[in-house]
């Protein structure tokens, strides 16, 4: 079968600036709708990453989706998967969702986007969340999330208003990623705090 990789919209397309418009439940279930969906996994799974709003590639609509592979997993540290919580979740289609936080205590890790490729940052965010909205038939979908799973919803939900991680990042840690494997990846992020002079933000 062949597959269709979308363009990535990198930072500065005005779709990725504008709020995304909902989708009619007529829409969802539409063969258009149908087909960017499985669109938008095949140019997931290419990048590779794990979540895609479709402002990314060029749709200013509420439709997202996540998806984190055993595979993408094998090669990080099972103590750094255990501190972000991060496990495997199956492929899930999320439209018109609505973000609330359960537990606001503000988690902190380096985070990237496919739409500011090549670079990453350190973004709090909080450490569960709930997201109502509906999945690819329009059926209602509720998600309690946290972990990892909870940070890929604030991302790709912040992308449905017109947000990148850009706008809630810690400034003094925005790095190319080239320089984040090469100098920060194995430490722990109080260190690489320090390090930064991000200590006093935080406190
Ligand atoms: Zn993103």
């Amino acid at each position: 079968m062949t597959q269709t990789i979308l363009k990535l919209r990198q930072t500065g397309e005005p779709v990725l600036r504008q709020p995304a418009r909902p989708l009619g439940l007529d829409e969802i279930r539409s063969p258009e709708i149908q087909r960017l969906i499985v669109a938008m996994r095949d140019t997931l799974r290419d990048a590779p990453g794990v979540g895609l709003a479709a402002p990314q590639v060029g749709y200013g609509i509420q439709l997202a989706i996540i998806e984190d592979r055993a595979e993408y997993q094998q090669a990080i540290p099972p103590e750094q998967l255990t501190e972000r919580g991060r496990v495997v979740l199956p492929f899930q289609v999320i439209v018109n969702p609505k973000l609330s936080i359960i537990d606001p205590t503000t988690r902190l890790f380096f985070e990237g986007c496919l739409s500011v490729a090549g670079f990453t940052a350190l973004v709090p965010r909080a450490a569960k969340v709930r997201v109502e909205g509906l999945d690819e038939k329009g059926r209602v979908l509720l998600i309690e999330a946290e972990g990892w799973q909870a940070r890929i919803l604030q991302h790709e939900v912040d992308h449905l208003q017109g947000k990148l991680y850009l706008d809630s990042m810690l400034p003094r840690s925005f790095m190319t990623t080239a320089n984040h494997a090469r100098f920060w990846k194995d430490k722990p992020v109080c260190v690489v705090c320090a390090a930064l002079g991000l200590l006093e933000t935080l406190a």
